[in-house]
């Protein structure tokens, strides 16, 4: 994968499949750089606080210091500590080849870094597709691309649907190009019922349309966050109106004790 914008420290430790390769640009060195060494803060889970935590790297030995010095043939250990307790450990394992960096072993797994953050959104989905949103991290965390993905592409389908069902009601829908739409085209004509930066960046949506066996490991791999993004966005849309609705059924109880305490 070579995006135009190099992955983070956290985007690469926490978020990147293990065995992903991504090839930094020359005037990205720094980047790169920034992965192995930097001690930036970086916010994540905690799995033994059970809890969102800043992590430090820890550095052993000599730092080497110029942008371009990580480049060539080596493998470097990266460990984070957590600043609640020094104990609380987060080990990865990255192999270079030239300007090439992938992640090939870590502690602990990616499924139990990142499931914490989606655990939320079992609120807000069906039993079975929070389920299989669990099982495509889990794959994605080993580097199965395909597997992972057709999960992740059903959880998307299943949300856009949803938000189909509601928008064919709309005066003015026009049901026969959404029928012959493909995904991108789709997610245009849902405008008002998805989120705005799903819409505005629907075009990254287009390998959903693609058959199973069109797709490549590497492809699947690489479109992976883009489409969890995308879930979680028309999720946390649907966990903020579910805390509304909350909010409004306890205000409707109280408006009516009120009236009927009033009424007495
Ligand atoms: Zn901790």
């Amino acid at each position: 994968m070579t995006a135009q914008t190099p992955p983070t420290k956290k985007e690469f430790c926490i978020d990147y499949p293990l065995y992903e390769q991504y090839t930094f640009a020359e005037e990205h060195l720094q980047a790169g750089w920034n992965v192995l060494f930097s001690q930036e803060p970086i916010d994540t889970y905690c799995p033994e606080c059970n809890a969102h935590s800043i992590f430090h790297q820890h550095i052993t030995g000599s730092i080497l210091t110029s942008a371009s010095s990580w480049v060539g043939s080596r493998r470097l250990g990266v460990l984070l500590r957590c600043s609640r307790d020094t104990d609380h450990q987060l080990y990865f394992l990255f192999d270079i080849e030239g300007r090439t960096m992938q992640k090939i072993g870590q502690h602990p797994s990616l499924a139990e870094l990142n499931t914490y953050d989606v655990r939320q959104y079992s609120a807000v989905l069906s039993k079975a597709d929070f389920k299989e949103l669990t099982k495509a991290i889990g794959l994605a965390a080993h580097g199965v691309g395909v597997g992972s993905f057709v999960y992740l592409r059903r959880i998307f389908e299943n949300l856009v649907n949803a938000a189909y069902q509601i928008a064919k009601s709309d005066s003015g829908w026009d049901e026969a190009a959404y029928q012959s739409g493909r995904m991108a085209e789709r997610i245009q004509l849902l405008e008002g019922h998805l989120p705005e930066f799903l819409v505005e960046n629907r075009s990254m949506y287009k390998i959903l349309s693609k058959g199973v066996h069109e797709l490549t490991e590497d492809e699947c791999l690489a479109a992976f966050p883009v489409v969890k993004m995308g879930i979680e966005l028309v999720l946390d849309e649907k966990l903020v109106a579910a805390a509304k609705q909350r909010k409004l059924e306890q205000a409707t109880k109280a408006i009516h004790g009120l009236v009927s305490k009033a009424g007495a």
